[in-house]
């Protein structure tokens, strides 16, 4: 049986004086998920999550809840679990105080409230801080015991704004984690704001792309890193080695590309033809970028000579910039073996396959 929509969003828009910051935002959440909202700083995330959230009123669309419409309803009735960037335990409260805020606004029995709070504790694996004071907590401890404070209302829906932007990288790791951890075990609906794309492949099941105010688009990770459907979407997504090109001719799904770099390459026509001449915008992924001998041949795929220009040791994997033409491109290479084997000034062979190419027309859509 398909499960249910928890949250629905209907062409959603929010103004602030003359600047659209919302805009025909439309989307259907399915009761268990986990959903992000990625994008750049102002696109209008924390706008939309806020409307969700009542503490905004769209200018118009329709806003639903568990099959509830929400235009009016007021946050406090909308019983949601809601966890900021910054921590926002009260000072003057224990740990187990302040997880129990909630529950005593509700009038819920204290033996329960009791009850609900260890539970709660032991499931962001902190027991042992119930009776300190946040200011005795580290910046994760913080973050767990807000999440804490927000699951234990058992909310309909759990709202998250970059929760872990104010944690350092490896904090922002195990955190993220964690609500991984914590999303499958209570299986709460989620809808998760933040600007780092990472974060949003890692837990989401779906993401929502957006950018000044619309919606890119939704989809799975996968979807979204492997079938973009705007430039915007694979830039923002991963890194890419940009290349502008002319179409010199396109048949049978297939698109010859002249770089202005100064070599040509191959590349799917994915969309609507491409008349000759057309100017394009083609990505190729530094993933995807692989290297070989000098005057290596590479069958059917693209293949350019070019020369090591600079190698970037990153722990897991080096980057190798390689001069193909005019064009400076990123290969991501492995550590063990190819790296070391690599030094500047090297002639090499560059080769990628053709459906590793994303063409974008003028307009940003893939062509
Ligand atoms: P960030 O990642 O920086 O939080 P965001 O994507 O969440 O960004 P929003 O906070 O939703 O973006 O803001 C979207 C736009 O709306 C921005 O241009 C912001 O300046 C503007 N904005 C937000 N709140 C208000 C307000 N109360 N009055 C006027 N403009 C606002």
């Amino acid at each position: 049986m398909s499960k249910s929509i928890d949250v629905e969003l209907k062409q959603v828009r929010k103004t602030f004086g003359s600047n659209v910051v919302v805009d025909n935002f439309s989307l259907q959440i399915r009761e268990g998920e986990c959903v992000s909202f990625l994008g750049p700083s102002g696109c209008g995330k924390t706008t939309t999550l806020n409307m969700i959230a009542g503490f905004l009123e769209p200018d118009s669309g329709e806003i639903w809840i568990k099959g509830k419409r929400m235009n009016g309803v007021p946050s406090n009735k909308r019983e949601l679990g809601m966890v900021f960037q910054t921590y926002s335990l009260f000072p003057h409260m224990t740990v187990a105080e302040n997880v129990a805020y909630g529950l005593k606004l509700r009038k819920v029995p204290k033996a329960e409230i009791k009850r609900r709070v260890s539970k709660v504790l032991e499931l962001v694996k902190l027991p042992h801080v119930a009776d300190r004071y946040p200011k005795q907590l580290s910046g994760g401890q913080r973050q767990r015991i807000a999440i804490a404070r927000a699951l234990v209302i058992e909310p309909s829906l759990l709202l998250l704004d970059e929760p872990l932007s104010n944690l350092d990288a490896k904090l922002r790791e195990e955190l993220r984690e964690e609500i991984k951890r914590l999303h499958l075990e209570t299986g709460v609906t989620t809808i998760f704001v933040t600007h780092d794309q990472e974060e949003a492949l890692y837990l989401s099941d779906r993401i929502v792309v957006m950018s000044s105010g619309k919606v890119e688009q939704i989809g799975t990770p996968l979807e979204i890193y492997n079938q973009p459907v705007t430039e915007f979407v694979h830039t923002f997504i991963g890194k890419s080695n940009k290349l502008p090109a002319a179409v010199e001719s396109a048949a049978d799904g297939v698109l010859t590309l002249r770089a202005a770099a100064g070599f040509t390459m191959k590349a799917p026509d994915r969309g609507r033809p491409l008349p000759a001449g057309s100017a394009v915008n083609a990505y190729v992924r530094p993933e995807k970028l692989r290297l070989a001998a000098p005057g290596a041949d590479a069958g059917e795929a693209n293949s350019v000579p070019g020369r090591v220009r600079q190698l970037s040791f990153l722990g897991a994997f080096a980057e190798c910039e390689v001069e193909a033409g005019s064009a400076r491109l990123t290969v991501r290479v492995q550590t063990a073996g190819e790296h070391a084997r690599l030094s500047p000034g090297d002639p090499v062979t560059l080769i990628w396959e053709p459906e590793d190419v994303f063409v974008f027309s003028g307009e940003g859509r893939t062509a």
